[in-house]
């Protein structure tokens, strides 16, 4: 370096700087400015005036305070140097950066008179640091995290570089901390650091192709310093900054939402499993295609998973009569509007049918609505409602026929009694006549006996009826199951009915294909059956028919059956002769004497058997009552009862007369 005087050197410098000095008398106010300082704020010497307050008003509102108190500094005596940086108006472009530099001059009082100085414009330097200032505002007022971080060489994550205010508030580290660890530290997942470490790889690996456009988004835990858990979604490119390959992370504070998401998924979960645990078949459909089907809807439809449902019309679960209706109510529900609630028979997968109670309602979806359905099964219900129906019609009918029985009972209860009543009348008025002379009298008394006795029989066997079925209907008929020739019972109680049939003109025939059949029966109970039913074949065939009586033995079973060339029965009668009080003529138009619960009895006593009864009829040809026995016997039983040890007994032979006479009493000789 050359060598020259400095008093030579400085009048060098303050040639160069003279046009930008300044004066400052402290005592007058006075100013005296370069023309430099003067021209570069736009101004010429016309426009300004040489003294302070002038100059203050150019001065930067903001400034003055600066500015006074580095006069005051100097004014005071603190410091001999004056320096201060301020804005100051220009004439045309605002504002301009003025850096102020001067020295003080004091008096023999050591009291600052004068200051000289000079001025730079910093305004192009003021600038850029403004700029570096907003940077770093924005990066630190930023609401997300900002991290720069090196990438090494092999892609292994560097130091931190810089990290931003939101950094270390919501990850509790200090900025210095953050600079001193590697920044794969802050995330929770291992896992996800190496998946992370992969593209930093594979970033670097593709180094030739430039590293701009690198970037990765996705979702992850921090942890924080206290150890708790930050969920962020992260925006991150790799570049390159000043030759090194940088990693930029933006990061997103996402717990708000995560908490959200995880209120809406239980929410969405517990609506899903209220309407898969709804008390009703739920099914969601778009235009007219399934798209839901609730596990109780699968139940209804029959289905055993959804696939055999889902993706299917509508309609192919709707029985063609209601498709049309259905159809209406889909276009109207996806239209938006609210329809009643309907029945309609739907098909389940197997293709039997059931009666739907559905109620139907628009659900609003994204662009249009979408049906949903609520299904019940009242299968069930509308058969009770049906049953309730019947049954209360049969009470009905029940309640009628039994104002018939009553009226039939009472014709019944007079008649014999008024034969009777009117017989003793006729006795006593010929015996009060005889005078002495009884034969007249013996002779009606022999008359009369007969007739009287017969209707005595007829008033016993209606109420033997009447007492036997109350008896049955409460449980307390009692059943004595013995071993009996079942051949034998029947043959003997047909063949002492012969008097009656011979008397009315009619055969009487009894045929088996059996000599024995032992089988568990009441033999009392099978007499009142066979009874009943040849009283009925005698009572409704006239002279010169044939009435059959066969046993046969059918394996499992023992058949008997009482046929006749009667009167026969009508068709649609055939189906209520068993029901009780039914008699297939009205009370008034009878053809023959009987209450109707003849039959009911028989059918009754057939069944406490566990036997069937049933009847073939052709009305004007007669009729054939068939009964079936189960051929079974009574355990622990090793003899039977021959019904012909009875008849030895005169007692019993005289009381089965006694029976017959009664269960006939309501035919006549
Ligand atoms: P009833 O005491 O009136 O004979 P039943 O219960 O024994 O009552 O019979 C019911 C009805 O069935 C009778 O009233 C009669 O109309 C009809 N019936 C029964 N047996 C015969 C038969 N063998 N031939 C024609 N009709 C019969």
């Amino acid at each position: 370096m050359l060598k020259i005087d400095k008093s030579l050197k400085d009048s060098l410098i303050a040639d160069c700087i003279t046009n930008l000095t300044w004066e400052y008398d402290l005592i007058t106010g006075e100013t005296n400015t370069a023309e430099g300082v003067i021209n570069s704020l736009g101004y010429s010497r016309f426009d300004i005036k040489e003294n302070i307050s002038f100059w203050t008003s150019l001065v930067h509102p903001d400034d003055i305070e600066n500015l006074s108190k580095a006069f005051n500094k100097v004014i005071e005596g603190k410091s001999d140097y004056f320096s201060a940086q301020y804005r100051i108006k220009t004439k045309y472009n605002g504002y301009k950066w003025i850096k102020s530099e001067g020295k003080a001059l004091k008096n023999n009082e050591n009291k600052t008179i004068y200051l000289a100085g000079f001025h730079i414009n910093i305004t192009t330097a003021k600038q850029a640091e403004g700029s570096e200032q907003k940077y770093e505002t924005l990066f630190n007022n930023v609401n997300d995290i900002i991290f720069l971080s090196s990438v090494n060489e092999d892609g292994t994550p560097g130091k931190f570089l810089e990290v931003n205010n939101m950094a270390t508030t919501l990850l509790g580290y200090s900025k210095n901390e953050f600079l001193n660890m590697f920044s794969d530290a802050i995330y929770a997942d291992k896992e996800y650091s190496k998946t992370y470490l992969l593209f930093c790889k594979e970033v670097l690996h593709d180094k030739k192709k430039g590293l701009n456009g690198n970037y990765y988004n996705f979702e992850v835990n921090l942890l924080k310093k206290d150890g708790t858990i930050l969920p962020v979604e992260i925006n991150t490119n790799i570049f390159e900054l000043d030759g090194k390959v940088v990693n930029l992370c933006v990061m997103r504070d996402i717990s708000e939402r995560i908490k959200v998401e995880t209120k809406l998924r239980a929410i969405t979960k517990r609506n899903k499993e209220i309407v898969e645990h709804f008390p009703l078949g739920v099914v969601i459909y778009e235009e007219g295609i399934i798209t839901y089907v609730n596990k109780l809807g699968l139940k209804l439809i029959g289905a055993k998973s959804t696939e055999e449902v889902l993706n299917r019309p509508m309609l192919d679960f709707v029985v063609p009569p209601y498709r049309e209706i259905s159809i209406e109510r889909q276009i109207l529900i996806e239209s938006g509007y609210n329809v009643d609630c309907a029945e309609m028979d739907l098909y389940r997968v197997d293709g039997n049918i059931f009666i739907g109670e559905v109620y139907s309602a628009p659900m609003a979806s994204k662009n249009n609505f979408l049906g949903i359905s609520y299904i019940r099964d009242i299968t069930e219900q509308k058969k009770m409602i049906e049953e309730n129906k019947n049954l209360l019609e049969q009470i009905i009918e029940y309640d009628r026929l039994k104002t018939e029985f009553f009226s039939n009972i009472s014709h019944e209860l007079r008649t014999p009694l008024n034969i009777l009543i009117t017989s003793i009348q006729l006795l006593n008025s010929i015996y009060n006549n005889s005078k002495g002379d009884l034969n007249s009298f013996i002779e009606a008394f022999e008359k009369y006996i007969d007739i009287m006795k017969q209707n005595c029989y007829r008033l016993l066997k209606l109420i033997n009826n009447i007492i036997d079925l109350t008896r049955l209907d409460s449980g307390f008929l009692q059943m004595n199951f013995e071993n009996h020739n079942i051949v034998e019972v029947v043959e003997n109680i047909t063949l002492s009915v012969v008097d009656y049939t011979k008397n009315k003109g009619i055969d009487l025939i009894f045929d088996t294909n059996v000599e024995e059949k032992i089988i568990c029966c009441d033999d009392d109970k099978i007499e009142r059956i066979i009874l009943n039913l040849l009283s009925n074949a005698i009572k409704y065939t006239k002279s010169n028919g044939t009435i059959e009586v066969i046993v046969k033995d059918l394996d499992n079973n023992v058949q008997i059956s009482v046929k006749d060339t009667g009167c026969g029965i009508p068709d649609k009668k055939l189906g209520v002769i068993f029901e009780r009080f039914r008699q297939v003529d009205e009370v008034l138009t009878r053809r023959a004497e009987g209450s109707g619960i003849g039959l009911s009895l028989v059918k009754a006593l057939v069944e406490a058997h566990n036997g069937s009864i049933e009847v073939h009829s052709t009305v004007g040809v007669g009729s054939e009552f068939i009964i079936l026995l189960p051929n079974i016997l009574v355990k622990n039983t090793e003899t039977y009862h021959n019904p012909l040890d009875n008849i030895d007994d005169e007692d019993q032979l005289k009381k089965k007369v006694e029976r017959v006479n009664i269960e006939f009493s309501d035919i006549y000789h």
